[in-house]
C-alpha cells in the first residue's frame, strides 16, 4: 500500500502509521517483528529512552539492512534524562545506542514540572542543530500545551497521548488541531482492552474486518497518527491492512459514543503534579 503521510506544522511529513516497540526487548523477537513490519509497510518506529530498548531495535535495523532514508524514527526523553545538559547527553547515547546520526522526531516523554522548559529547550537546539528534524511532547494536556507555549520558540508539532474508542480525549484533539499539532494515539487498541467490545464486533462483522484494523481504521479517520504493538506476525500484517476500505459516518460517530474515559496508563494530570 502507499503510505499515507501526515504534513507537520515544522514543514516534514509523518507516517500516518507507525509500529510502537514498547516491551520488545530480546533481539530475534526484535528483529523479526521489524522485519514483518518493514515488508508490511510500516516505516515510522516509535521507541523510547525508558523502554531500554534502543540498542535492539539498532541491531535490528543494521541486522536487516534497512536504509536509513525510507525510516521514521522516533525516540523520546524518560523522566530521569529531563533538564537542559541530560536531555543531551541522553539523546546523543540514543543515537549511539540506535546507531543512527539524526532522529525524525523526538519527544519529551512526560510533563515534569520542575525541568519543564529547560527540557524543551534543549530539543529546541537539538533541532537547529539538525540533529532532530521534528520536536514533539508526549501526554500533555491543553494546561502544559498553553504553558509551554509561554516560552517556546519552536511550539511541538506532534503530541503523543492515550487515545482509543474508550478514552477519545476529543478536547484534546481539538485543542491539537487548532494548534497544528499531529496527534499521535498511543495504545490505538487500548492494550487490548477495547477489542472484545460487542459494538465493534457488530461493526467489524459488517465490513468484515477484525475489530483491531475497526478501531485503526476509526483513527486514520479522524486524522490522528498511530502506533500499534504487536509481536505476532499475523496481527502486525493485519494493523497494516486499513487502507482500503472506509467507515461510514454513523460508525464513525457510533465508535465514538464508546468513550468512557478508560484509561490503560497513567494521567498526565497527576503525573505532573506530583512533580
Ligand atoms: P496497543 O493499543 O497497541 O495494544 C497492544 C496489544 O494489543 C498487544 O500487546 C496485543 O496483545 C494486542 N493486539 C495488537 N494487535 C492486535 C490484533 N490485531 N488483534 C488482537 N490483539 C492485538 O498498546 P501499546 O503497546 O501499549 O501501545 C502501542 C505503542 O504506543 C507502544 O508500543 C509504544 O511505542 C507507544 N506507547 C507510548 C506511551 C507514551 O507514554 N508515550 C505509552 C504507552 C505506549
Amino acid at each position: 500500500f502507499i503510505q499515507p503521510k501526515l504534513q507537520l506544522a515544522d514543514g516534514w511529513t509523518i507516517p500516518q502509521l507507525g509500529f510502537g516497540v514498547y516491551k520488545l526487548t530480546e533481539q530475534q523477537t526484535m528483529s523479526t517483528a521489524i522485519a514483518t513490519a518493514y515488508q508490511a509497510g510500516y516505516r515510522l518506529f516509535d521507541t523510547a529512552q525508558s523502554y531500554q530498548n534502543e540498542l535492539t531495535l539498532g541491531r535490528a535495523f543494521k541486522q536487516l539492512e534497512l536504509p536509513r532514508k525510507k525510516l521514521f524514527i522516533t525516540t523520546k526523553v524518560a523522566e530521569t534524562n529531563q533538564g537542559y545538559t541530560n536531555t543531551l547527553r541522553s539523546v546523543e547515547l540514543s543515537l549511539k545506542q540506535l546507531q543512527i546520526d539524526y532522529l525524525d522526531l523526538l519527544l519529551i516523554h512526560w510533563p515534569i514540572h520542575s525541568q519543564f522548559f529547560e527540557t524543551w529547550r534543549a530539543l529546541e537546539r537539538l533541532k537547529a542543530e539538525k540533529i532532530v528534524r521534528s520536536i514533539g511532547v508526549s501526554n500533555y494536556h491543553q494546561t502544559h500545551l498553553d504553558y509551554l507555549a509561554t516560552r517556546a520558540n519552536e511550539q511541538p508539532v506532534v503530541n503523543q497521548f492515550e487515545n482509543h474508542p474508550y478514552l477519545s480525549q476529543e478536547p484534546l484533539l481539538a485543542y491539537d488541531r487548532e494548534h497544528h499539532i499531529i496527534t499521535q494515539a498511543w495504545s490505538p487498541l487500548g492494550r487490548g482492552i477495547v477489542l472484545h467490545d460487542s459494538t465493534l464486533a457488530k461493526i467489524a462483522a459488517k465490513y468484515q474486518r477484525s475489530p483491531a484494523q475497526i478501531i485503526l481504521r476509526w483513527h486514520l479517520q479522524r486524522g490522528l497518527a498511530v502506533i500499534p504493538k504487536s509481536q505476532n506476525p499475523q496481527r502486525i500484517t493485519e494493523n497494516a491492512a486499513i487502507f482500503d476500505f472506509k467507515l461510514d459516518a454513523d460508525d464513525m460517530t457510533t465508535i465514538a459514543r464508546l468513550n468512557r474515559q478508560q484509561r490503560t496508563g497513567d494521567d498526565p494530570e497527576i503525573v505532573y503534579e506530583i512533580e
